[in-house]
């Protein structure tokens, strides 16, 4: 028998061990089992190169509780050690770096702790045994202990089969490890799709193959539906997907998945899992694939993806950084091959693909520059058009006197319904832009487009929007126009309401209300920057039809009550069109409606 002292430079590693892996202690039993699963396929590795005396066997790692010893074991039939190797792998070489050891795991946010080994073992346990034969026959079976001092023991024993037992013995606080529920759920988290079957309880724990590492050609429709549900049970089968498959200049292997993405549904992230070499890691890949793409659902594998490393550091890491531009360029290839064989069931789905796209395009210059030739404009009547497209339709009617390109959108369709007529009895497009995203898409395309601007439906006359120069002449000179305005103004008992005369065509509506662009937006901007300001009050324009008799019909009138009343029936048409009349209006309105029937 054989005592010593573990060779480390920092005297007491384990309560550090303990205290700073504390919040995620469970993935002890996915290092344990990792090492299980590479000592295994070591020996299938040398039995495929001649050298293993003997017959390979059953591999199936075997774990077991015992609830009343207070013990759980990984049983593995790999290559084992000999007493040099434990000496020297487990002895020597897991401690060689420890102060290394201290300054990575010191920074919390290392993925999913990786990397740890055998030593996490430590966390849960106040004494572990080691009990291991050697593949090569001569070697006789060590048994290795130590109590999470810096001292262990050493001597040979009498386990007869090949392969290491690992028995932990749970220490108090850590009981949790002793159910075999929680068991269980840690194995099937982790090692769900590891290749050498792991039998917990009389289970297989890996039954579902990983899907990722098949070659794409094997596979049909339904074994990706398929691995789809198994991987998120509750959610919608996804539109595509894309298969990873990279040996050079990186390794990365993976299935991403397109879901259907609902107007107004909550964006789902952390849909991606992150394996390396088919053991589980993480489901937070932000700092790992761009942020648009955490939109996506699958599973990305790769080894080049460093684990023990802080997340800020990942960002740049050259293997990182490369795989992230190959999974981009994966994406905007799919679509654009979509969109290139058939643009109508592109066309169909763009209501889901169209979120990603513009906030792809937002996000990622690299993503809008392969991506903005399919990029959609969807017009209020279901048309779709590319961008270029849209500019060649609209060029012609909606250039404006200042040769800028005005597009025109919507953003409700049923309040703007009266506004969208307007335009489109001009024949001008309107474009849908009710989407999540749309309104951010829209700032960022006004930068991204030359002399082009983007003008909702109602933010003033359809003649000013699209204002061509052409000057209309007026039914009212301005001593009219300055007395009616008085007039308005009391009608409409508002001192935020602003009243502009506007020429316009005398079957145009007399009175309407508009909300100015650029008023909404820096509104807009307000609300969502201090969300806690209250309610900002609403800002409006009362556009007054300077060419309308009924509007020149109020100076006719006899006494200012008369005109204020007209004023008022006028007002509320404007504000009923625009969703605007409520409450005490509505009904003095309706009432007043009814009295005339
Ligand atoms: P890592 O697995 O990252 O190398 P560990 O501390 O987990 O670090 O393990 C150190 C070494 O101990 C391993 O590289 C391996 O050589 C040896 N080892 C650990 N577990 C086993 C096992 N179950 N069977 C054979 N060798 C093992």
């Amino acid at each position: 028998m054989k005592t010593g002292t573990l060779s480390i430079h920092t005297e007491n590693i384990f309560p550090i061990i303990k205290k700073f892996l504390y919040s995620n202690q469970e993935v002890f039993l996915r290092e344990l089992v990792s090492n299980a699963q590479d000592a295994s396929q070591k020996l299938q590795t040398l039995a495929s190169l001649g050298e293993l005396k003997g017959e390979i066997g059953d591999l199936t790692i075997e774990i077991t509780l015992d609830k009343e010893q207070k013990k759980l074991t990984i049983k593995d039939k790999g290559i084992g050690m000999s007493a040099d190797e434990v000496e020297k792998y487990i002895n020597q070489i897991a401690f060689s770096g420890a102060e290394e050891f201290l300054q990575k795991y010191k920074d919390a946010q290392i993925i999913g702790h990786f990397g740890l080994g055998f030593y996490s073992a430590f966390m849960v346990a106040e004494k572990v045994e080691i009990f291991t034969k050697s593949y090569r026959e001569e070697e006789p079976a060590v048994h290795w202990s130590c109590e999470g001092e810096t001292s262990f023991t050493l001597e040979n024993c009498d386990k007869a089969d090949r392969g290491t037992e690992i028995v932990l013995h749970i220490q108090k606080d850590c009981e949790e490890f002793l159910e075999s529920f929680r068991i269980s759920e840690i194995l099937n988290k982790y090692c769900k799709f590891l290749p050498i079957p792991i039998r917990f309880e009389g289970k297989i724990i890996n039954n579902e193959p990983p899907l990722w590492i098949k070659k794409p050609s094997e596979l049909q429709n339904e074994d990706y539906e398929k691995f789809y549900r198994k991987l998120y049970p509750m959610s919608e089968m996804p539109m595509f997907w894309i298969h990873l498959n990279v040996d050079y200049p990186f390794n990365l292997t993976g299935v991403l998945y397109f879901p259907k993405i609902k107007p107004n549904m909550d964006l789902q992230r952390n849909k991606i899992q992150l394996y390396s070499n088919q053991v589980f890691i993480t489901d937070n890949v932000e700092d790992i694939v761009p942020d648009f793409l955490t939109l996506l659902h699958g599973v990305i594998d790769s080894p080049d993806i460093p684990l023990n490393v802080s997340r800020s550091y990942l960002q740049t890491d050259a293997n990182v950084k490369k795989i992230t531009q190959h999974i981009t360029k994966k994406v905007a290839d799919k679509l654009t091959s979509i969109f290139k064989d058939n643009r109508k069931d592109f066309e169909s789905k763009w209501e889901s693909i169209g979120v990603f796209v513009k906030y792809g395009m937002i996000r990622d210059n690299s993503f809008k520059e392969k991506v903005k030739d399919i990029c959609l404009l969807q017009t209020v009547d279901n048309e779709f058009y590319t961008l270029e497209e849209f500019k060649e339709k609209t060029k012609v009617l909606q250039t404006n006197k200042d040769n800028q390109l005005v597009w025109l959108y919507s953003n409700d369709l049923t309040t703007q319904e009266l506004y969208i007529r307007k335009a489109k009895a001009q024949q001008y497009q309107v474009l849908r832009m009710d989407g999540i995203i749309d309104m951010h898409f829209i700032s960022f395309m006004e930068h991204e487009l030359d002399k082009t601007l983007f003008v909702r439906v109602d933010s003033d006359t359809i003649e000013k929007i699209i204002d061509k120069g052409i000057e209309a002449t007026s039914l009212l000179n301005e001593q009219e126009q300055n007395l009616l305005k008085e007039i308005f103004k009391k009608a409409a008992k508002n001192d935020l309401v602003a009243f502009q005369f506007q020429n316009l065509a005398s079957n145009e509506m007399p009175v309407t209300v508009i909300r100015p662009e650029y008023q909404r937006r820096m509104q807009d901007m307000t609300h969502y920057q201090f969300p806690g300001m209250g309610n900002i009050p609403d800002l409006f324009t009362v556009i007054i039809n300077s060419n309308h008799t009924a509007v020149k019909k109020i100076l006719l009138l006899p006494n200012e009550t008369e005109q204020i009343s007209l004023a008022k029936q006028m007002l509320d048409l404007a504000y009923l069109a625009q969703g605007m009349l409520k409450g005490e209006d509505l009904y003095h309105f309706i009432e007043n409606q009814i009295s005339k029937l």
